[in-house]
């Protein structure tokens, strides 16, 4: 890539993709989707807000007052994940999420927990979580295992200004000659830890309360690289010619991603503070603008009013061992 475009070489960040793909995962490896390391006696987290919904549900706008358990998105070990952050002494993060619309974000609300798997596997494991009595089926991912991939990404949108139109002009030049431009080969667009958020909006880092800005822990996507993506692994792919051109193989199409659908094909970007005490999060939302009319809302809101709201995350919950980093 700086051999393209040396003038960002210096923006350069390190991420891990994790490539999900439909499998069977085991509580004792990173997932997607899949069973949790949890403690039989710890309460299993739900999620209680007032006006959470699920689209499209009849005849009532919102979901009521009982309580919604929240189901699994992601299960990472710090050791099989290079660029996690963890606080330290930890080595386990679990994000989950109520999987049901939140205003104002109109998106799944997530929670992290962050463990240290020996306090965990000291005691009996939970067997069988308690599943959400209400939940849109395209926010609850399918089992996945993950195949954690080291990359390196650019910025996006996340360009500055000038560099940005610098990079622009190049870029056309180079597109003429290889058929990919910087911004197919700078940011992925899918499931990973670390990197850059790839936005597919204008971008909205939160700022802690401390005043700094807050770091980029993951994303997840609705999006995985699949037929016509560089991103896509070479040993997904068959064929020959230039990699990135080459399609993907039968055995492995079927088998990409968690089958999520976020408001239209959109991600939910993770940020945490790596500061303060108790490791303050917050989570962004964004999907094509032009597509808002086509997420459904309840009545009496506007498509306009929703997308890419800022959202605060939950206060860190009991399980989190080791507020500092
Ligand atoms: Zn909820
Ligand atoms: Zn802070």
């Amino acid at each position: 890539m700086t051999e393209y475009f040396p003038e960002v070489a210096d923006l350069a960040r390190p991420t891990t993709l994790l490539y999900p793909r439909a499998g069977r995962p085991s509580v004792h490896a990173s997932s997607m989707g899949g069973p949790l390391l949890w403690p039989a006696d710890e309460p299993w987290p739900h999620c209680r807000a007032p006006d959470h919904y699920r689209p499209l549900r009849q005849p009532v706008e919102t979901v009521g007052p009982e309580a919604v358990a929240l189901v699994p998105v992601l299960q990472l070990y710090a050791r099989e994940v290079p660029d996690l952050l963890v606080p330290t002494g930890s080595d386990l993060l679990q994000m989950l999420w109520c999987p049901l619309m939140h205003p104002p974000s109109h998106a799944p609300s997530p929670v992290l927990r962050w463990w240290r798997t020996s306090d965990i596997v000291m005691g009996p494991l939970l067997t069988q979580p308690p599943p959400p009595w209400e939940y849109d089926e395209q926010c609850v991912p399918r089992p996945c295992v993950v195949h954690p991939t080291r990359a390196t990404e650019y910025p996006g949108w996340d360009l500055p200004g000038e560099l940005g139109q610098v990079v622009r002009r190049h870029s056309a030049e180079i597109e003429e000659t290889l058929g990919l431009s910087y911004w197919d080969a700078a940011v992925a667009t899918q499931t990973k830890v670390g990197g850059y958020p790839g936005w597919t909006q204008p971008p909205d880092w939160p700022v802690c309360g401390c005043g700094r800005r807050m770091e980029h822990l993951l994303t997840v996507h609705s999006r995985e690289p699949a037929m016509g993506d560089p991103w896509l692994p070479e040993e997904d792919r068959v064929g020959s010619g230039p990699m990135w051109r080459r399609p993907v193989a039968p055995d492995v199409e079927p088998r990409i991603g968690p089958g999520l659908s976020l408001g239209d094909m959109g991600g939910v970007y993770v940020f945490v503070c790596t500061v303060c005490p108790g490791s303050p999060y917050e989570h962004r939302y964004d999907c094509a603008l032009e597509d808002l009319q086509h997420v459904a809302a309840p009545p009496g809101r506007r498509a306009e009013d929703r997308p890419f709201v800022p959202v605060t995350g939950p206060a860190p919950g009991s399980g989190q061992r080791s507020p500092h980093w």
